[in-house]
């Protein structure tokens, strides 16, 4: 196939091209915000199925000309602020990337799709990738299924969930032949290290104090990055048309908890010459404002329809991510000394 794949430069995107680029003739297309990172993808830069493109998804006119040129067989699009805290400093980038940008995106691939002959028609797909956090919160029990209503909670699940249903609109209005996916809360290698995990792996390293945001007993449902992306890969092949699927890892755990079995893996593997154990590190922080309570999510359809299953379990998706960061501690300080200090985000109430 020829992808194009917005947001390439992120987490999952630049995940999903480096397992895809052996298959698949691909074009990066990615704005390169802060999250945006183009070391990721040193390995394969001079790969012969691989280009980069630097644009916004906004950019109709760069869209059109990379659609025309390119002639992609699938669009996947990754692109878009994705981090809760920053979508409380500064909400308006997540109204105008994940809405107007999948507005976009969405309008150049629908005019791009109209212009293709019947057989090409027939394959193309248009993906959108999304994210549970759409569903809002759950209480104790229960889990998210595609059914499931909306029920976004801040700024960026409100974004995302916009761009959901504009993408089902393309759909229902147009017969535009769209997928979405939700899937729950990723880690692994290239992460930025905002996110709880990396984060966490960092400040354990550099002996710095591990912020538990309240309680620390939310629970997230965790996925290895590369599961997501084989998920990804499932329903572009052969999900159906205008369908949602929900994809989990199946790996419901508290944030306190998750931060703990960091600890436990680093003691083993890396233990710290000055402290008796990295737990000493973990302190309770503020809570994030309106933070939501539980996700999970119920990933029987894509098991029952794609057949599609996590390889990886926590145990053995934490070891690889961890030992993925202590051989690239090079990574994750470039990003420290250029663009984040692991300062906390998302108080700055305005
Ligand atoms: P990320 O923040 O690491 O990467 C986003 C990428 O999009 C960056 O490379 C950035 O430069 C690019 N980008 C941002 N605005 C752009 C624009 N206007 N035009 C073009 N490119 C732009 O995010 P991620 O964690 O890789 O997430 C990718 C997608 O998956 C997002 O849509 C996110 O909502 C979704 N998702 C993420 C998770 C998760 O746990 N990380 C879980 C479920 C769904």
């Amino acid at each position: 196939m020829r992808i194009l794949v917005t947001g390439g430069a992120g987490f999952i995107g630049s995940n999903f091209i480096l397992n895809n680029i052996e298959n698949h003739v691909i074009i990066n297309y990615d704005k390169l915000t802060y999250a945006g990172n183009l070391d990721n993808l040193s390995s394969i830069s001079n790969h012969k199925n691989y280009s980069f493109i630097k644009g916004d998804i906004k950019d109709n006119n760069k869209i059109n000309e990379i659609l025309n040129s390119f002639n992609p067989d699938a669009i996947i699009n990754f692109a878009a602020e994705s981090h809760v805290d920053r979508s409380i400093d500064g909400p308006r980038i997540f109204v105008e990337t994940n809405i107007l940008g999948t507005f976009e995106l969405l309008n150049c691939a629908f005019q791009y799709y109209n212009n293709l002959d019947l057989s090409k028609k027939n394959t193309f797909r248009f993906l959108h990738v999304s994210t549970d956090e759409v569903y809002g919160s759950l209480g104790k029990e229960g889990k998210f299924c595609e059914k499931t209503s909306y029920n976004p909670t801040s700024p960026y699940s409100a974004s995302k969930a916009s761009s959901d249903h504009l993408v089902k609109a393309w759909y229902y209005t147009f017969n535009f032949p769209i997928l979405i996916t939700n899937c729950s809360n990723n880690y692994g290698p290239y992460q930025f290290p905002e996110k709880l995990i990396p984060l966490m792996i960092a400040n354990c390293l550099n002996h710095k104090k591990l912020p538990i945001y309240g309680s620390g007993k939310n629970i997230r449902d965790w996925i290895y990055v590369d599961d997501h992306c084989q998920g990804i890969y499932k329903v572009l092949k052969n999900g159906r048309l205008g369908e949602t699927y929900n994809i989990g890892g199946n790996q419901e755990v508290s944030n306190l908890s998750i931060v703990e079995k960091i600890c436990d893996i680093l003691d083993k593997i890396k233990p710290s010459n000055n402290l008796k154990n990295y737990k000493e590190l973990i302190t309770f922080v503020d809570d994030r404002p309106g933070h939501d309570f539980r996700y999970a999510i119920d990933s029987s359809k894509i098991e029952e329809e794609l057949n599609f299953f996590p390889k990886e379990n926590l145990e053995t998706g934490l070891k690889k991510t961890i030992d993925w960061y202590i051989s690239n501690m090079n990574w994750i300080n470039k990003i420290k000394d250029s663009k984040y200090n692991q300062e906390r985000l998302g108080i700055n109430l305005k």
